[in-house]
């Protein structure tokens, strides 16, 4: 399904579904709250899609995220239950859209399950661009954090992900802020890594944001539930608060880094706590 704001077209595929922990998910919500809003299988993973938003604006075509790619070895594919036959590019195959049409892939951050899609395995094992013409966009202190890792994330960030893409020089950093096309802007939202980045659709009709993780699901919505997976809790908190006033006060159309309901809009409760009104498939 697609969707039309203004000029710009939206249209959601999935890198690839995968299982986390229902706990590191939620953070410090115990689990007799969480498993009242998502379910779980018996090791207590939650099945998360890995939401990757193509945006056709002003004639170039913006792939928002890769997902988890397919070069996982088994034990991973195991660990993270990471289902190997839908990764982007082939969802993106599937409408009729080759991997050579796109002229920017963003990327929130460049942990495995956003920037695995990036790159493939060819038959002889060497590794290259799954989108050769893209410039692949991220802020600058992500790509710092993604070479120098904290050792509390060191595993999300995978060198098979990001070296090909450097080689090829297919690979350009901002600081802050920046419009990168005509209706297309990054918004420095950190907290889950230091570099974070959420990417506002503005086709000159409603206005659209892909959180990424900084929101990954409906039930983030709230501002306590912040995943234990974040380098900095209170960071997430303040970049949520900032997003989701902006984005009630707009009307923004926003989207998840991982829920398998792709977005929401949003309103307040009676005490005035973000909230979702609405689910959002697009
Ligand atoms: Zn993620």
């Amino acid at each position: 399904m697609t969707m039309q704001l203004g000029n710009a077209t939206l249209t959601m595929v999935n890198g690839g579904d995968f299982r986390l922990d229902g706990g590191a998910m939620h953070g410090v919500v115990p689990k007799t709250i969480w498993s009242r809003l998502v379910s779980c299988d018996e090791h207590n993973r939650v099945t998360y899609a890995t939401n990757c938003l193509l945006v056709e604006i002003g004639g170039r075509r913006v792939l928002v995220e890769t997902g988890n790619g397919d070069k996982f070895p088994a034990k991973e594919r195991e660990i993270y239950g990471i289902d190997h036959d839908r990764s982007a590019a082939a969802a993106l195959r599937e409408l009729g859209v080759p991997p050579e049409s796109i002229d920017v892939v963003l990327m929130t951050h460049l942990h495995f399950d956003h920037s695995g899609g990036a790159t493939r395995r060819t038959a002889s094992g060497a590794l290259e661009p799954v989108f050769p013409r893209a410039r692949h966009v991220v802020q600058r202190r992500e790509l710092d954090a993604a070479l120098h890792p904290h050792e509390r994330n060191r595993a999300s960030y995978l060198a098979e992900n990001l070296q090909p893409l450097e080689a090829a020089g297919l690979l350009e950093v901002v600081d802050g802020e920046a419009d990168i096309l005509p209706g297309i802007r990054v918004l420095p939202t950190p907290g889950h890594t230091p570099g974070h980045q959420s990417i506002l659709v503005d086709g000159g009709g409603p206005k659209a944001l892909f959180l990424g993780d900084v929101i990954p699901t409906s039930v983030h919505v709230r501002l306590p539930f912040v995943m234990a997976y974040d380098l900095d809790v209170t960071g997430t908190i303040e970049s949520k608060r900032r997003l989701l006033d902006d984005a009630i006060k707009d009307d923004w159309l926003v989207l998840f880094g991982h829920d398998r309901r792709h977005g929401a809009r949003l309103g307040r409760d009676a005490k005035g706590q973000a909230q979702v009104s609405e689910l959002v498939d697009l």
